[in-house]
């Protein structure tokens, strides 16, 4: 596969492609809209290596962190500057359910576990205790994009330019979509299945709140250092716009107040769609029909993890000819 190769779309997965096109020397553009907030620049950057009510390690955990952790590193070493923060993260069980469940399957995630907490060893208020996990942290996404577009821009290989997402014209060139919620549910990919899903986040200031981990909990509360957290999220799959509801707010400042009886205040209220084609778990690859288009989205709400890993695969399937795995292909999980 000769030709030079567009890339539609500087989120996590455009901008991770970039990266593995770039390392591997092929020609490309990079388009993006130019305009507002991508999901990715909103995102909380968590990658949190057991997740959910069922206290489950995500799918192909542990080579999917380890190509995360590669890549991030590598691009932080280019570009001067550290995006990936390992911070330990406490998870407090909401019932004695969630708690039976990692009790079940304790052998299983000791891997992950850097301490267990009695209810007493807890931060706040939490009866059936929790767990510190190992092995994740945060990406500071907004500046891992903005950093990158800068360098991109730099070498001449980005361009501002909104694509027709119902025509996309491959013009002898490969394209590969990486358009996020708006690639999903129209376009030649609209044959793929979708629960795109809104979620929102608060910026707030705590005062005096001394916590420098992660914790969770229905939702997280994340400190960003001098007082500064980030909490959320919400799932809304009624209302695909991304403005922030005074609905989505409430929730949020409730998940708060369930971490710390400290006031605080309101800095920032954003929203931004998940794109979800099967749960968290990416898809790449062509299109059934039409020659040299291609498509990397479905990254879900764990865009941190997945996008480098995924972005890998693509860029040695478009540069080096080497097979898509059939879990993560296009073709031979849809067509
Ligand atoms: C509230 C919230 C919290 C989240 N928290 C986390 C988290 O803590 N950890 C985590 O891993 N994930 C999280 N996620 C999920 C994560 O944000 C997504 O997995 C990720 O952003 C998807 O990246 P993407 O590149 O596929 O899409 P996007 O980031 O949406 O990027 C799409 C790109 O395509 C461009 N584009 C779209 N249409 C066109 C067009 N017609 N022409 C040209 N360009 C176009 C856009 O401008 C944008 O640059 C969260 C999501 C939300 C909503």
């Amino acid at each position: 596969m000769g030709s030079e190769v567009t890339i539609v779309g500087q989120g996590l997965a455009g901008t991770c492609l970039a990266w593995r096109l770039w390392d591997r020397g092929r020609e490309f553009n990079l388009l993006h809209r130019g305009e507002g907030r991508s999901t990715s620049s909103i995102s909380a950057g968590l990658l949190t290596p057991v997740t959910g009510r069922n206290v489950n390690p995500s799918w192909r955990l542990e080579e999917f962190l380890e190509e995360a952790r590669d890549f991030y590193r590598k691009v932080e070493t280019v570009l001067g500057e550290q995006f990936f923060h390992e911070v330990p993260i406490v998870r407090l069980f909401t019932d004695a359910d969630e708690r039976g469940r990692f009790d079940q399957k304790r052998s299983e995630l000791n891997r992950w576990v850097a301490e267990f907490l009695e209810p007493r060893d807890c931060p706040c208020h939490a009866p059936h205790g929790g767990v510190i996990w190992k092995g994740g942290g945060r990406l500071d996404a907004q500046r891992f994009l903005e950093a990158s577009r800068g360098f991109f821009r730099e070498a001449g290989l980005l361009e501002v330019q909104e694509i027709d997402l119902n025509v996309p014209e491959p013009d002898g060139r490969i394209s590969v979509l990486c358009a996020g919620a708006p690639g999903l549910g129209q376009g030649p990919f609209g044959f793929l299945p979708e629960r795109r899903a809104k979620g929102e986040i608060l910026t707030v200031r705590i005062l005096g709140f001394p916590e420098d981990r992660i914790m969770s909990r229905n939702g997280w509360l994340i400190p960003l250092g001098g007082g500064i957290f980030r909490a959320g999220s919400t799932y809304r799959w009624d209302d695909l716009s991304d403005r922030p509801t005074n609905s989505g707010r409430a929730q949020i400042e409730e998940l708060i107040r369930s971490f710390t009886d400290l006031p605080f205040e309101v800095l920032d209220h954003v929203a931004g769609i998940r794109p979800i084609v099967r749960q968290s778990r990416p898809v790449i690859g062509s299109h059934p029909e039409i020659e040299n288009l291609f498509i990397f989205n479905g990254l879900g709400s764990k865009g941190v993890l997945y996008a480098p890993g995924a972005a890998g695969r693509l860029g040695a399937h478009l540069c080096e000819g080497h097979e898509i795995e059939e879990d993560l292909n296009v073709r031979t999980l849809f067509c």
